[in-house]
Parts: structure tokens; C-alpha cells; sequence
């Protein structure tokens, strides 16, 4: 399947993306976590990244159309992929139709992920990542089982920097005026299903496999 898991900054993406991709058995390709993964190499491409993620602004299309598609035409994306965070403009999503259709291949469905800006807020400021193997835990949530270490590998939790109240308002609002307009994209295309996200993990989860006409195994 080719999905695309659309929603704001902290309805749930990576954490639903995690559990989906191993029903599904295809790669989770989050562009976040690329340019987070980029940065932590100190790669040229994670520190351009890092000028636009510390105040919650955009990376540039031609530098983000850029990496998706190399990233889409490795070998493990070509039977399906779950992208995350990504398309986030109209342009990205103009390249995404482009390249697709130049793959001879072509979108399932689109996965809006609803939840409002309140319990956004509060999930964005309670978050806490795995620095080690990238689990994403909540201090109230989702805490981790081995207080402030990765209950799977033992990894250190963090808070990443965009985080912060101040970035998480600017990131919900980058996300109201540059990404919403992509449901109305991806209405029109036929493709957009919507999710509540307000519910608990297991539940998105089980709601999201049935909308895939997939029972959970
Ligand atoms: P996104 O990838 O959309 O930014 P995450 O998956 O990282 O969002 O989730 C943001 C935060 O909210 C994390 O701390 C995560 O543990 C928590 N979270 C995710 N889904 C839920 C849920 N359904 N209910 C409560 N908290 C959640
Ligand atoms: P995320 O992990 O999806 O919350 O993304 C973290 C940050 O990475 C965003 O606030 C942006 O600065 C950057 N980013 C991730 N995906 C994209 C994208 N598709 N287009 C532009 N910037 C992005």
C-alpha cells in the first residue's frame, strides 16, 4: 500500500506509523526523522535543516522533494511505503504526484489525523524521544516503563528543541496556513480518509486498520 499520514505536528503520525508499518510490512518514511537523523550526523543537510527546524518554519520544498525522492526509489519503497510528514506544501505535493506517476504507481489513500490544538499542545510539550532507537514515549500518556530511560533499549529520553511551547504554537500555526490546505488537495483527488485522533493509541490504531480494510493480526 502507498499511504500518506497527513495531521499537525503531534496528532500521532510517528507513533501510528511505528504500530501500522509492521502490520503492513512496508518502511515508514518520515522526513523529520530523516532531517533529525541528518542533523545528528552533522551532515550539510541536517545543519541547513536545523536553520528552519529550531523555530518550527518549513526546510525548503527543492531540499525536502529532494530527499523523498531518493528516498522512493530505493529498493524497500517499491512495493509501498507510509510516508510521515510529508507532503507538508502544495508544491511537495505537486513532486510526490510527479514522481509517482513517473514510478508508474499511484497513492492509496490519504490518512488525516484529527486532534485539536489543545491536546496538540499538550502532546508536543510532553514528548519525550528515545535519543538512542527514536521511540516516542509521553511524560502522561505514554511514559516509559523504565522512568526516564527507553523501556526497549534502555536509550536515554529527551525533549527535542521544537518542543518548547513557543515553537509548538509556531509549528501548529506553519501547519494551519502551509499544510491544511492539503486536505482539500487530497479530497478532491477521491483519497483522503479522516481519523480521529483524540482516542488512545490502540484505538487509531484498530480505527486505521479497518478504514484499510485490514484487521489488526
Ligand atoms: P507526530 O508524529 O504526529 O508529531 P507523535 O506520534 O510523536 O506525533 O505523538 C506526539 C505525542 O503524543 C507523543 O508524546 C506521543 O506519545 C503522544 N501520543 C501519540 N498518540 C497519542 C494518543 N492517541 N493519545 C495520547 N497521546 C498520544
Ligand atoms: P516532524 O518530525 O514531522 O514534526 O518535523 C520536524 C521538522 O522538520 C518540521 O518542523 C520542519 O522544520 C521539518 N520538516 C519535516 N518534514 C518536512 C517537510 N515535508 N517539509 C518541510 N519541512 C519539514
Amino acid at each position: 500500500m502507498r499511504i500518506i499520514l497527513m495531521g499537525p505536528p503531534g496528532a500521532g503520525k510517528g507513533t501510528q506509523a511505528d504500530l501500522l508499518v509492521h502490520e503492513l510490512g512496508i518502511p515508514h518514511i518520515s522526513t523529520g526523522d530523516m532531517f533529525r537523523k541528518a542533523l545528528k550526523e552533522g551532515t550539510p543537510l541536517g545543519l541547513e535543516a536545523k536553520r528552519y527546524m529550531d523555530s518550527g518554519g518549513l526546510v525548503p520544498d527543492d531540499v525536502t522533494i529532494g530527499i523523498v525522492k531518493e528516498r522512493l526509489d530505493m529498493a524497500d519503497a517499491a512495493n509501498g511505503f507510509l510516508l510521515d510528514g510529508f507532503p507538508r506544501t502544495v508544491p511537495q505535493a505537486d513532486a510526490l504526484a510527479q514522481t509517482l506517476q513517473e514510478l508508474g504507481v499511484a497513492l492509496d489513500v490519504v490518512l488525516d489525523v484529527v486532534v485539536d490544538r489543545d491536546a496538540l499542545l499538550a502532546r508536543l510539550t510532553g514528548r519525550r524521544v528515545c535519543r538512542a532507537c527514536g521511540a516516542t514515549y509521553h511524560l502522561v500518556f505514554n511514559p516509559s516503563l523504565q522512568g526516564d530511560k527507553c523501556q526497549s533499549c534502555g536509550g536515554e529520553l529527551y525533549q527535542r528543541d521544537d518542543d518548547t511551547a513557543a515553537t509548538a504554537e509556531n509549528r501548529l500555526d506553519v501547519y494551519n496556513k502551509q499544510t491544511a490546505p492539503l486536505v482539500d488537495y487530497y479530497k478532491k483527488k477521491g483519497l483522503l480518509l479522516e481519523v480521529d485522533g483524540g482516542k488512545p493509541v490502540d484505538e487509531v490504531t484498530r480505527d486505521i486498520l479497518k478504514a484499510l480494510g485490514r484487521e489488526k493480526r
